[in-house]
Protein backbone atom coordinates (compact mmCIF):
# COMPACT_ATOMS: atom_id res chain seq x y z
CA UNK A 1 0.00 0.00 0.00
CA UNK A 2 1.31 3.31 -0.92
CA UNK A 3 0.74 6.22 1.86
CA UNK A 4 -1.84 8.28 -0.49
CA UNK A 5 -3.61 4.96 -0.78
CA UNK A 6 -3.29 4.59 3.61
CA UNK A 7 -4.11 8.27 3.74
CA UNK A 8 -7.49 7.14 2.01
CA UNK A 9 -8.58 4.75 4.23
CA UNK A 10 -7.39 6.34 7.22
CA UNK A 11 -9.38 9.69 6.25
CA UNK A 12 -11.99 7.23 5.21
CA UNK A 13 -12.42 5.72 8.72
CA UNK A 14 -12.24 8.67 10.38
CA UNK A 15 -15.13 9.67 8.64
CA UNK A 16 -17.07 6.97 9.02
CA UNK A 17 -16.58 6.71 13.03
CA UNK A 18 -17.59 10.26 12.85
CA UNK A 19 -21.02 9.21 11.57
CA UNK A 20 -21.43 6.26 13.81
CA UNK A 21 -20.72 8.44 16.66
CA UNK A 22 -22.85 11.06 15.62
CA UNK A 23 -20.19 13.85 14.98
CA UNK A 24 -19.82 16.55 12.66
CA UNK A 25 -18.25 15.59 9.33
CA UNK A 26 -14.93 17.05 9.44
CA UNK A 27 -14.77 17.59 13.64
CA UNK A 28 -11.84 15.32 13.71
CA UNK A 29 -8.36 16.33 12.43
CA UNK A 30 -5.50 14.12 11.51
CA UNK A 31 -2.12 14.05 12.45
CA UNK A 32 0.12 12.11 10.40
CA UNK A 33 2.83 10.95 12.40
CA UNK A 34 5.97 10.71 10.75
CA UNK A 35 8.76 9.78 13.43
CA UNK A 36 11.31 7.50 12.12
CA UNK A 37 10.21 8.05 8.60
CA UNK A 38 12.22 10.31 5.96
CA UNK A 39 11.28 13.79 4.47
CA UNK A 40 10.42 12.08 1.30
CA UNK A 41 7.08 10.49 3.03
CA UNK A 42 5.98 13.88 4.40
CA UNK A 43 6.59 15.13 0.96
CA UNK A 44 4.76 12.33 -0.47
CA UNK A 45 1.71 13.04 2.33
CA UNK A 46 1.83 16.76 1.89
CA UNK A 47 1.40 16.20 -2.02
CA UNK A 48 -2.01 14.16 -1.07
CA UNK A 49 -2.75 17.23 0.70
CA UNK A 50 -2.41 16.56 4.15
CA UNK A 51 -0.86 19.00 6.25
CA UNK A 52 -0.50 18.22 9.88
CA UNK A 53 2.14 16.51 11.05
CA UNK A 54 3.59 15.17 14.61
CA UNK A 55 7.04 14.27 15.49
CA UNK A 56 8.81 12.88 18.71
CA UNK A 57 11.88 14.08 18.79
CA UNK A 58 12.66 18.18 18.49
CA UNK A 59 16.26 17.31 16.79
CA UNK A 60 15.15 14.78 14.29
CA UNK A 61 11.85 16.96 13.47
CA UNK A 62 14.11 20.27 12.93
CA UNK A 63 16.26 18.45 10.69
CA UNK A 64 13.46 16.85 8.42
CA UNK A 65 11.25 20.01 8.30
CA UNK A 66 14.04 22.33 7.54
CA UNK A 67 13.80 20.55 4.16
CA UNK A 68 10.44 20.01 3.91
CA UNK A 69 9.43 23.59 4.90
CA UNK A 70 11.72 25.05 1.71
CA UNK A 71 9.10 23.45 -0.70
CA UNK A 72 6.12 23.22 1.78
CA UNK A 73 5.52 26.36 4.02
CA UNK A 74 2.28 25.26 4.36
CA UNK A 75 3.16 21.71 6.57
CA UNK A 76 2.10 22.07 10.71
CA UNK A 77 4.60 20.61 12.73
CA UNK A 78 2.81 19.39 16.35
CA UNK A 79 5.90 18.12 18.97
CA UNK A 80 4.13 15.27 20.54
CA UNK A 81 7.13 13.29 22.85
CA UNK A 82 8.42 14.04 26.08
CA UNK A 83 9.98 17.02 26.01
CA UNK A 84 12.98 17.70 28.35
CA UNK A 85 13.40 21.64 29.00
CA UNK A 86 16.24 22.16 27.01
CA UNK A 87 15.49 20.96 24.25
CA UNK A 88 12.63 23.94 24.69
CA UNK A 89 14.22 26.49 22.79
CA UNK A 90 14.65 24.37 20.00
CA UNK A 91 10.91 22.77 19.80
CA UNK A 92 9.56 26.42 20.35
CA UNK A 93 11.61 27.52 16.89
CA UNK A 94 10.39 24.84 14.34
CA UNK A 95 6.61 23.80 16.29
CA UNK A 96 3.33 24.92 15.84
CA UNK A 97 1.99 23.07 19.38
CA UNK A 98 3.73 21.08 21.75
CA UNK A 99 1.08 18.50 22.68
CA UNK A 100 3.04 16.66 25.34
CA UNK A 101 3.41 19.18 28.23
CA UNK A 102 3.22 17.09 31.61
CA UNK A 103 4.42 19.85 34.29
CA UNK A 104 4.20 23.29 34.75
CA UNK A 105 7.81 23.88 34.65
CA UNK A 106 8.11 22.99 30.64
CA UNK A 107 5.02 25.87 30.69
CA UNK A 108 6.88 28.20 32.85
CA UNK A 109 9.87 27.62 29.83
CA UNK A 110 8.18 27.38 26.71
CA UNK A 111 6.75 30.98 27.64
CA UNK A 112 10.10 32.43 28.50
CA UNK A 113 11.23 31.20 25.59
CA UNK A 114 8.75 32.16 23.08
CA UNK A 115 8.93 35.42 24.52
CA UNK A 116 12.32 35.77 24.05
CA UNK A 117 11.73 34.22 20.22
CA UNK A 118 8.47 37.27 20.11
CA UNK A 119 6.66 33.98 19.07
CA UNK A 120 3.25 32.62 20.33
CA UNK A 121 2.55 28.87 20.46
CA UNK A 122 -0.57 26.84 21.17
CA UNK A 123 -0.17 23.36 23.82
CA UNK A 124 -2.24 20.25 24.91
CA UNK A 125 -1.82 18.96 28.57
CA UNK A 126 -0.69 15.61 28.21
CA UNK A 127 -3.05 13.50 30.88
CA UNK A 128 -1.43 10.10 32.33
CA UNK A 129 -4.44 7.98 31.97
CA UNK A 130 -1.84 4.40 31.23
CA UNK A 131 0.07 2.40 33.63
CA UNK A 132 2.78 1.77 31.07
CA UNK A 133 3.09 5.76 30.28
CA UNK A 134 5.68 7.12 31.98
CA UNK A 135 4.44 10.84 31.22
CA UNK A 136 1.29 12.92 31.50
CA UNK A 137 -0.28 14.69 34.48
CA UNK A 138 -0.89 12.22 37.46
CA UNK A 139 -4.41 13.04 38.18
CA UNK A 140 -7.32 15.49 37.86
CA UNK A 141 -5.89 17.86 40.62
CA UNK A 142 -2.39 18.37 39.26
CA UNK A 143 -3.96 18.95 35.22
CA UNK A 144 -6.11 21.84 36.87
CA UNK A 145 -3.50 23.27 38.92
CA UNK A 146 -1.66 23.28 34.93
CA UNK A 147 -4.67 24.81 33.38
CA UNK A 148 -5.63 27.23 36.58
CA UNK A 149 -1.70 28.74 35.76
CA UNK A 150 -2.26 29.13 32.12
CA UNK A 151 -5.93 30.36 32.97
CA UNK A 152 -4.98 32.81 35.16
CA UNK A 153 -2.79 34.90 32.40
CA UNK A 154 0.53 33.91 33.16
CA UNK A 155 1.37 32.91 30.08
CA UNK A 156 1.10 35.78 27.39
CA UNK A 157 3.00 33.63 24.69
CA UNK A 158 1.49 30.27 25.69
CA UNK A 159 -2.33 29.35 24.31
CA UNK A 160 -3.62 26.41 25.87
CA UNK A 161 -5.74 24.56 23.43
CA UNK A 162 -6.59 21.29 25.45
CA UNK A 163 -5.52 17.75 26.34
CA UNK A 164 -3.75 15.35 25.07
CA UNK A 165 -3.28 11.34 26.22
CA UNK A 166 -1.80 7.74 25.51
CA UNK A 167 -4.00 4.61 25.64
CA UNK A 168 -2.22 1.50 27.10
CA UNK A 169 -1.07 -0.73 24.93
CA UNK A 170 -3.62 -3.85 25.09
CA UNK A 171 -6.35 -5.63 22.96
CA UNK A 172 -8.89 -4.96 25.93
CA UNK A 173 -10.81 -2.19 24.65
CA UNK A 174 -13.11 -1.73 27.97
CA UNK A 175 -9.22 -0.36 29.11
CA UNK A 176 -8.66 1.90 26.22
CA UNK A 177 -12.04 3.12 26.37
CA UNK A 178 -11.64 3.85 29.81
CA UNK A 179 -8.85 6.06 29.49
CA UNK A 180 -10.49 8.03 26.83
CA UNK A 181 -13.54 8.66 28.53
CA UNK A 182 -11.61 9.45 31.41
CA UNK A 183 -9.80 12.86 29.47
CA UNK A 184 -13.08 13.47 28.07
CA UNK A 185 -14.49 13.96 31.47
CA UNK A 186 -11.64 16.01 32.46
CA UNK A 187 -11.90 18.27 30.30
CA UNK A 188 -15.97 18.70 30.65
CA UNK A 189 -15.16 19.07 34.29
CA UNK A 190 -12.39 22.05 33.52
CA UNK A 191 -14.29 23.78 30.75
CA UNK A 192 -17.22 24.08 33.31
CA UNK A 193 -14.60 25.56 35.77
CA UNK A 194 -13.20 28.21 33.34
CA UNK A 195 -15.33 29.16 31.12
CA UNK A 196 -13.48 32.14 29.80
CA UNK A 197 -10.43 29.60 29.00
CA UNK A 198 -11.52 27.85 25.40
CA UNK A 199 -9.78 24.49 25.68
CA UNK A 200 -11.85 22.90 22.22
CA UNK A 201 -8.70 20.13 21.37
CA UNK A 202 -8.77 16.24 22.72
CA UNK A 203 -6.03 14.56 21.31
CA UNK A 204 -6.74 11.34 21.54
CA UNK A 205 -6.26 7.80 19.35
CA UNK A 206 -3.45 6.72 17.48
CA UNK A 207 -3.05 3.33 14.80
CA UNK A 208 -4.75 0.54 16.68
CA UNK A 209 -7.25 2.89 18.45
CA UNK A 210 -8.18 6.15 16.68
CA UNK A 211 -11.70 4.41 15.85
CA UNK A 212 -12.93 4.31 19.49
CA UNK A 213 -10.72 7.76 20.60
CA UNK A 214 -13.30 8.96 18.26
CA UNK A 215 -16.26 7.55 19.63
CA UNK A 216 -15.13 8.79 22.89
CA UNK A 217 -14.89 12.52 21.44
CA UNK A 218 -11.23 13.07 20.37
CA UNK A 219 -10.96 15.56 17.89
CA UNK A 220 -7.57 14.91 16.62
CA UNK A 221 -5.74 11.30 15.72
CA UNK A 222 -2.16 10.81 15.72
CA UNK A 223 -1.58 7.91 12.88
CA UNK A 224 1.81 6.55 12.19
CA UNK A 225 2.18 3.28 11.54
CA UNK A 226 -1.39 2.96 9.63
CA UNK A 227 -0.36 5.70 7.06
CA UNK A 228 3.85 5.23 6.87
CA UNK A 229 3.75 1.66 7.58
CA UNK A 230 6.25 0.03 10.44
CA UNK A 231 8.96 2.03 12.16
CA UNK A 232 12.85 0.90 11.68
CA UNK A 233 13.61 2.16 15.52
C1 LIG B 1 4.34 7.31 17.74
C2 LIG B 1 3.21 8.04 18.36
C3 LIG B 1 1.95 8.04 17.76
C4 LIG B 1 1.61 7.23 16.50
O1 LIG B 1 1.61 5.86 16.80
P1 LIG B 1 1.13 4.77 15.71
O2 LIG B 1 0.75 3.60 16.55
O3 LIG B 1 2.29 4.52 14.83
O4 LIG B 1 -0.03 5.34 14.99
C5 LIG B 1 0.94 8.79 18.35
N1 LIG B 1 1.17 9.50 19.48
C6 LIG B 1 2.37 9.52 20.09
C7 LIG B 1 2.55 10.34 21.32
C8 LIG B 1 3.42 8.78 19.56
O5 LIG B 1 4.59 8.80 20.18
Amino acid sequence: MTIQENLHSVLENIRNAEKKSGRAEGSVKLLAVSKFHPASAVLDALSCGQKLFGENRVQEAAEKFDEVRTAHPEAVLHIIGQLQSNKVKKAVGIADCIESVDRIELIQEIEKQCAAAGKIIRILLEVHTAEDSKSGFADYSALEQAVEFVCAGNTPHVTLDGFMTMAPFTDDERLIRKSFSTVREYAEKIRGAYPDCRLPVLSMGMSGDYTIAIEEGSTEVRVGTAIFGERNY
